[in-house]
């Protein structure tokens, strides 16, 4: 495997081969030749699936769940159109309750992956608290993969608000993420992942044919919508005409909200209808794990 290889040159030449050896195809995970550094190092348009664009291909994501009401709606609706999708968990919400829905999730084809432990933003925490939620989460989320026998093994992972790097912090997430994929993996697994296109289904004022729109919008072209910041702090929607549509990309959405899970219905006989193809996550070149599997060193608590 390329990882592998790559593994041996780094030991035996130079961490600058091995950094040119990756980083085409495994440029999703953080690059084992490189030290990240705060308020440099940050950003997302660098981490888009650009291998999607123009494919009308897309790939389903939703975070903050799982919920006890809506999660399993959307499950109902994804499972009568075939569809599988990566389901960002917070962790701290997988409980007694919850825990049949994300075992519903593995069953049924979906990715369970890690959305943090809890939703602070990673920069405002000092490095023993993200490190600490990042160990929960991600140990927790592939204790789950392994115990409920996935066939997916893939490690992903999302920051809350897609908040990384900050200039206030004296440490860069990306170097946590590698010590701590190192600890439990013994390699360099978790695959972290934005999106390319948003939704922005958490504003209360879209609608289900809102967010429909809008990513018909972003595939397409046309009328979709943004979100501006008004004067008391509020969040409005904004029409966005888009003429230079990505054609394909990874979609960002949220399983907590009934207006995204009345969107979906609608959403997908369209997709149908104009023959966009929903893909996995790992069928993307920019979150394959090249046939990489990832296990716990430690499986057991
Ligand atoms: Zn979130």
């Amino acid at each position: 495997m390329k990882k592998i290889f790559c593994l041996y040159v780094c030991l035996n030449f130079s961490t600058l081969y091995c950094y040119a050896s990756t980083s085409s195809d495994e440029k999703q995970f953080p690059n084992p030749g490189q030290i990240y550094l705060p308020g440099k190092d940050t950003g997302f348009a660098q981490y888009a699936a650009k291998s999607l664009r123009g494919t009308k291909k897309i790939v389903l994501t939703f975070d903050d769940g799982p919920d006890l009401v809506t999660t399993p709606l959307l499950l109902n609706i994804l499972k009568l159109h075939k569809v599988t999708a990566t389901f960002f968990v917070l962790t701290e919400k997988i409980n007694d309750q919850t825990y049949p829905i994300i075992k519903r999730m593995i069953s049924e084809g979906h990715n369970v992956a890690s959305h943090h432990h809890d939703h602070v933003s990673n920069d405002s925490k000092p490095e023993a608290v993200f490190r600490a939620g990042l160990v929960q989460s991600i140990s927790t989320t592939a204790r789950i993969l392994e115990f409920e026998n996935s066939s997916a093994r893939e490690i992903y992972y999302r920051f809350p608000y897609g908040a990384y790097g900050s200039k206030t912090r004296n440490y860069h997430h990306l170097n946590v993420m590698k010590s701590v994929s190192n600890d439990l993996f013994g390699e360099n697994c978790i695959n972290f992942a934005f999106w390319d296109i948003d939704t922005v289904d958490w504003l209360p004022e879209m609608s289900p044919q809102d967010i429909k729109a809008n990513v018909l919008a972003n595939i397409f072209g046309g009328t979709g919508f943004d979100f501006k910041r008004n004067s008391n702090g509020s969040y409005s929607k904004v029409k966005k005409v888009i003429n230079k549509p990505l054609g394909g990309g990874v979609v960002l959405m949220h399983d907590v909200h009934k207006r995204t899970v009345d969107s979906i219905d609608l959403l997908l006989n369209e997709l149908k209808q104009r023959q966009v193809e929903i893909v996995s996550l790992q069928s993307v070149d920019e979150y394959s794990y090249n046939g990489l599997e990832c296990r716990l060193i430690s499986p057991n608590p």
